[in-house]
């Protein structure tokens, strides 16, 4: 079993899907992450900040699933991190109305001592000087660093984000920010410019339409298991990452015929992200229906045909 060291947001967020409207809920991509890899029963560490609005039971809650989160910088006279989006009826998409960085702004990440040694690194969605200084203070290097990002850092910090892609195993994005990233529609040319800027391993994100896993000539699948009702997509993403992370984290076993079991378990999670609003699924969530759910991910892709 390896340690897990995350680093991104601890957020709130306001949501607007066809089916509702939140006030502000806990949210941030390191909160997903987080508690989608703490259902693997390893080692999880956070880093990240909140301000002084930030209500404790929030972290009292992680830590009772087991997260560390020493590395959650608390700044009492400052506001936490707060992101608003809206769905429309295509929740494959969706338009982000709000963006304040508030903590996050002046923000210099502090690894914890217990986790400098950590084997695994998730670098979530977060500016990528703060991804880079977490690789930084790290004990040697990691087995794998896995590093997620989206179009607000591309936009806005795209020099810093080519820096650490070089020194990054694994990136996990969503197609339109492929496309951004590489100048590419196809996604196999996509993923090929963007192996080139550094991460060996290219997982692609297509929301509702699964996830694919590129690695050099190799291909790989996984798809989105088709839900009667989904509310809310927010942190289906990090959460696909804290499932990959989480299971290879699990196993200590990085081989391209690993990621791909981790790839299912990272939609599989994810699946159940979209249940609820906010984190709240992911709250009442245990590892038991996660089992069970792997079933159904069999079923809906295992055909036999014979090749002549
Ligand atoms: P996802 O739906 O997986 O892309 O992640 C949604 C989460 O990302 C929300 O909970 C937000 O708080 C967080 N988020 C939104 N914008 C940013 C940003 N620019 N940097 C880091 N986290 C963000």
């Amino acid at each position: 079993m390896s340690k897990l060291l995350a680093v991104g947001t601890v957020a709130f967020d306001a949501i607007e899907t066809p089916f509702g409207k939140t006030d502000k809920i806990l949210g941030g991509s390191g909160t997903f992450v987080g508690l989608a890899s703490s259902l693997f029963d390893i080692p999880v560490g956070i880093v990240s900040v909140v301000g002084g609005d930030f209500p404790k039971a929030h972290l009292d809650m992680m830590n009772s699933k087991g997260i560390n989160t020493e590395g959650v910088e608390v700044i009492e006279e400052g506001k936490t991190f707060f992101w608003s989006g809206v769905y429309h009826n295509d929740m494959n998409s969706r338009d982000t109305l709000v963006t304040e960085l508030n903590v996050l702004e002046n923000f210099e990440p502090v690894v914890p001592e217990s986790f400098k040694d950590a084997s695994i690194v998730m670098l979530g969605n977060l500016h990528p000087a703060t991804q880079m200084s977490v690789l930084d203070q790290l004990n040697g290097t990691p087995k794998l660093v896995v590093l997620d990002t989206m179009n607000f850092w591309m936009d806005s910090a795209l020099e810093d984000l080519h820096k650490v892609l070089k020194r990054v195993d694994v990136i996990t994005i969503n197609d339109e920010e492929a496309r951004q990233l590489s100048g590419e529609y196809s996604l196999l040319n996509a993923a090929k410019k963007i192996h080139e800027m550094g991460p060996k391993y290219v997982v692609i994100k297509k929301g509702e339409h699964g996830a694919l896993l590129f690695n050099d000539h190799n291909m790989f699948f996984a798809p989105a298991l088709p839900l009667a009702s989904v509310f809310d997509p927010t942190g289906a993403g990090d959460t696909f990452a804290g499932g990959f992370c989480g299971y290879l984290a699990k196993t200590e076993d990085i081989s391209f015929a690993n990621m791909k079991n981790a790839i299912i378990y990272g939609s599989n999670l994810a699946s159940f992200c979209v249940e609820k609003f906010g984190t709240e699924r992911m709250e009442s969530l245990n590892f038991q229906e996660v089992e069970n759910r792997l079933q159904a991910f069999r079923d809906l892709t295992q055909f036999d045909i014979k090749l002549s």
